[in-house]
């Protein structure tokens, strides 16, 4: 491990940079109280001399109780009173710093901002914070808007113009007629078969030997890093260091069986027949624009009888502003409005939507 020598302030001279091996301030001889802060100034170099690692790795310091001089953690007396260390002596606190955490000024750099992740900066507001509250007031409005014109209903007075009604029978003949089909219906009569493709059915034939590129992940080997340092609480610092798996991507080919189908035709018989059946043959009409509907007259030749029937009853209401609305009701509402009279009608939506109130 790679171990780096740090730098301490003296908070009772003001000395900054003192080395990490020193336990005492060179300038004003007051040892190094409990709590101070090391640092790496930048690119410090590893240090080499065999006497410093080995002063950094017999761990962090501790502080005498009644002198409070700063002792190496391998001495049992303080060399300062020779107060012997007791297992409740304070200790350096070791820490653990993220690649670029480590401090890089000590106690009396009074511009050093706390630690970035306890400060609670307040965010500038971003330039475009306004327009976008203007443009999302917009688009709020113009929803409003458009709904309003969307669901707003007004009710209007109109009166009935016209009354219109249709009323229609199909009138269904018994013919012979010719079908074809994949089976002749019961009264049908055989007039021509012929085998036909009636469907596709997909059958295996055999497999082809084909090819494909695979890629796999293969390990080749490790690579090692420095993950952060380690504040040893005697004035030096270690380098963490990680280990990550690096990996290669590495192809090969390999053979596969691919099925390969045919497409075969499943015959069966098509029939042409002719058959007696009930087909439409034409529709009676009748309609009025008055409000005395009638069934039209099914004259009814020899094979012909009455088929559906359909009826459909409107009115168109002329409105004040001139609009004409038709609307369709039920037999029965349809008789009860009076010709000429004043209803209220209801229009929601784009006018599109009317209905009357009664
Ligand atoms: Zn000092
Ligand atoms: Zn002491």
């Amino acid at each position: 491990m790679t171990i780096r020598e740090g730098r301490w302030d003296c908070q009772y001279c003001g000395q900054v940079g003192i080395l990490g091996r020193e336990k005492s301030c060179p300038n004003c001889a007051r040892s190094r109280p409990e709590g101070t802060r090391f640092y790496l100034p930048d690119e410090q170099a590893a240090a080499s001399e065999q006497k410093l690692v080995q002063q950094a790795k017999i761990g962090p310091d501790w502080i005498c109780q009644f002198c409070s001089s700063s002792n190496p953690a391998n001495v049992a007396v303080c060399h300062h009173c020779n107060a012997a260390r007791e297992g409740s002596s304070p200790q350096q606190e070791v820490k653990t710093y993220r690649p670029g955490e480590a401090p890089k000024s000590g106690d009396m750099d009074l511009s050093t901002p706390p630690p970035a992740r306890t400060v609670k900066t307040k965010a500038a507001t971003p330039v475009w914070l306004p327009i976008v509250g203007v443009v999302g007031v917009l688009l709020i409005l113009a929803c409003l808007c458009g709904g309003f014109f969307l669901f707003r209903s007004s009710e209007t007075e109109a009166t009935i113009e016209s009354f219109n009604w249709e009323r229609t029978v199909a009138v269904e003949a018994f013919r012979t007629v010719t079908e074809q089909d994949w089976d002749v219906p019961a009264g049908g009569r055989t007039i021509s078969q012929e085998e036909a493709i009636r469907s596709y059915e997909q059958v295996l034939s055999h497999y082809e030997t084909r090819e494909r590129q695979v890629s796999e992940q293969v390990q080749v080997g490790e690579r090692t890093y420095v993950c952060g340092q380690r504040d040893l609480g005697n004035g030096f610092f270690e380098d963490i260091e990680c280990t990550d798996p690096v990996y290669e991507t590495r192809y090969r080919t390999e053979t596969y069986q691919e099925p390969v189908y045919d497409q075969v035709p499943i015959y069966d018989t098509y029939y042409t027949y002719e058959i007696d059946k009930w087909v439409p043959d034409r529709t009676e009409r009748a309609a009025g624009r008055d409000q005395n509907p009638f069934w039209p007259e099914v004259p009814l030749g020899e094979g012909e009888r009455a088929g559906p029937r359909t009826e459909s009853y409107q009115i168109t209401f002329l409105t004040a502003d001139g609009e004409r609305h038709t609307l369709d009701f039920g037999l029965e509402e349809w008789l009860s409005f009076e010709p000429g009279g004043s209803y209220k009608l209801k229009i929601s939506g784009l006018g599109n939507d009317v209905e009357v109130v009664r």
